[in-house]
Parts: structure tokens; C-alpha cells; sequence
């Protein structure tokens, strides 16, 4: 059984307008989503910046409410919970973000923060047993547990990571969003998150839901990969799949613009006409025909549906075989 499953998502977003605050038109930031996740498995969520892909991780976990659609999370639909038992099965689902230290209390030492969410969930019998249980977490993540003492500024920004992971783990969950989790952090650093990730993963189980613009990243950490283009799904397959045989004209682009190390690489660079356009009025039939290097005229009127072009290989184009 899926640990996750997400049903037909919307998330629709008002723009009102006038005096009276009229609702005048809606942006689309999530657009009819599906997916599932299994119990320790990673999907990378890839897109551009504005594509939906936060907006998607956040209404996942009801950090933002959705418009419809459902969530389905450990055998429980997630969108039908109220405050109570929202409060109280957030602990099987955590979210990790790109900037750790917005998230993190600069007024709060890191054991009163990863021990705040002990205490949340009545995780620690005692102050002696919630204590050990921060420095086991600490450890656990790579610090040395006398940091518990300290201050969120006292730490670099692969640190703060880290303790937003220690954070997350403190109450036991199953799945993890991590937004952006290494964007903001040094290359040499990026890899040593990733890692630390990937090893937390198989020594708890962990399912990750990991969005990053980054192919290269998401290719490392994931076992599946689905590419969102304005809040639709464009591409779902194996990490393998997508990043090696991209069949959509967008992760192709995607793809084409991660850097190669092989010299001898023949792969060009396909350069996008334009910008993403509005979600609030988006293109009519497929919404990438604007941009699309391969667009014919049926595209401008037919909105391709995400099919199976081989076992395992989903797209969304007319012309994906
Ligand atoms: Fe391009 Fe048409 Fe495929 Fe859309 S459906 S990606 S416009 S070829």
C-alpha cells in the first residue's frame, strides 16, 4: 500500500480586486496533481521557479489548504482532518525548507527547539529522557550534542540544515517534504546534506517528497522524478528515465541545461523561447505550446493528457513516444 497518495490536487488562489475586493480571476498554482509515494522511497518534484511545486509539497502536509482533491497519508485522508487531528498526525509527516534558519527561533537554543517538538507530541517521559533524546538526534545528524546549548546564529548554513533535520526526525515521522532543502548551501556542503539524507533514509525508512530545481540534485537523491510545468504534472518515471530519456520537450530542456562533465558530451543546449507565463491566465491546449520548440497547431487548442508512453513513463505531449 502507497504511504502517500494524492488525488487530482487543485490549489487555486484568489486575485481579488477593487473597492469591494472582488474575486476577480484565480491563479492556478496546482492544477489537477496525482502521485503517490511509497514507504521509503524519494520522489523528486523538478520545475522552475513558480511552477507549483512548493505550493504542491505544502498542501500535501495542509501547510497551505487545498481546493480540492485528496490526500491520502499512511491509510488516512489527510484533507478530511480537522484542527485536533491534524495537530496530532502531522507528526508522521515533516517538512525540511531551503532556509533554515527563517524556520528556526534565533531566540531559542538547539535543544529547546528540537525538544519543543518532543514536547509537542508527548515523545519524552521525563526532562532527563527528552534531553537524551535531543543529543541522540544531534548525534544522529552529525552534530556534536553540546551544540544543544547554542544559538540558531552560531551555526553555518549546512548546520542549521542539519538541525532542521534533527527537528524533523525528533518525532518519528514517515515522510519528509524537503523544499529546496540544499539550494541556498555551498556545493561541497549540498553533497554532504544529500548524504546525510540518503543515510537517515535507510536507517529509518524515510519516505522523501524532494523538490529542488536542480536536475543534477534530484537525480542523485530520487527514485522517481516528476517534472511540473505550471502547475500540471508534464513527466513521471523512473530518476533514471527522466534525466537520461526525457520525452517531454520541457525536462528536455530541463535536462539539456544541467552541466556535463564529459567533454566529449554532444548534448546542446535548448534554450526556451519567453517566460513561464501567468498561472492566472494560463496558454490555451497545452500550456507549454508557447515555449515549445516542437509545438504544431493542435497543441494551441488540445490539452495533452499524461499517459503511459512506455511502462513506468509518463508525459504529457501529443507527440511523446
Ligand atoms: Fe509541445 Fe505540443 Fe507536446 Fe505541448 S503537446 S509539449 S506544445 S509538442
Amino acid at each position: 500500500m502507497s504511504l502517500l497518495k494524492v488525488n487530482n490536487l487543485k490549489v487555486y488562489f484568489p486575485v481579488k480586486h477593487g473597492l469591494f475586493s472582488r474575486v476577480k480571476a484565480h491563479v492556478k498554482a496546482v492544477d489537477g496533481v496525482s502521485l503517490h509515494i511509497e514507504p521509503g522511497e524519494t520522489l523528486g518534484l523538478v520545475g522552475e521557479s513558480g511552477c507549483g511545486k512548493t505550493t504542491l509539497g505544502r498542501s500535501i502536509i495542509r501547510l497551505i489548504e487545498p481546493t480540492s482533491g485528496t490526500v491520502e497519508f499512511d491509510g488516512e485522508q489527510i484533507t478530511e482532518l480537522s484542527g485536533g487531528e491534524l495537530r496530532s498526525s502531522r507528526r508522521k509527516f515533516q517538512m525540511i525548507f531551503q532556509d533554515p534558519y527563517s524556520s528556526l527561533n534565533p531566540r531559542m537554543t538547539v535543544g529547546q527547539i528540537i525538544g519543543e517538538a518532543i514536547d509537542i507530541h508527548h515523545l519524552a517521559a521525563n526532562s532527563v529522557a527528552k534531553e537524551a533524546r535531543v543529543q541522540e538526534l544531534l548525534k544522529a545528524v552529525g552534530l556534536d550534542p553540546i551544540y544543544a546549548q547554542r544559538y540558531p546564529h552560531e551555526f553555518s548554513g549546512g548546520q542549521r540544515q542539519r538541525i532542521g533535520i534533527a527537528r524533523a526526525l525528533a518525532v518519528e515521522p514517515k515522510l519528509i517534504v524537503c523544499d529546496e532543502p540544499v539550494s541556498a548551501l555551498d556545493v561541497s556542503v549540498q553533497a554532504q546534506i544529500i548524504n546525510l539524507l540518503k543515510d537517515l533514509q535507510v536507517q529509518k525508512g524515510l519516505a522523501y517528497l524532494f523538490i529542488a530545481h536542480d536536475l543534477a540534485v534530484v537525480e542523485h537523491i530520487s527514485q522517481r522524478v516528476m517534472v511540473m510545468y505550471l502547475g500540471k504534472v508534464v513527466e513521471l518515471a523512473d530518476s533514471q528515465k527522466v534525466c537520461r530519456e526525457p520525452k517531454h520537450p520541457y525536462s528536455q530542456a530541463l535536462i539539456s541545461a544541467v552541466p556535463v562533465v564529459d567533454p566529449d558530451s554532444k548534448r546542446q543546449r535548448i534554450i526556451l523561447p519567453g517566460d513561464v507565463p501567468s498561472p492566472i491566465d494560463p496558454p490555451t491546449g497545452c500550456v507549454f505550446h508557447p515555449r515549445c520548440p516542437v509545438a504544431e497547431a493542435r497543441c494551441k487548442v488540445e490539452s495533452p493528457a499524461l499517459r503511459e508512453i512506455t511502462p513506468g513513463h509518463w508525459a504529457a505531449c501529443h507527440l511523446a513516444k
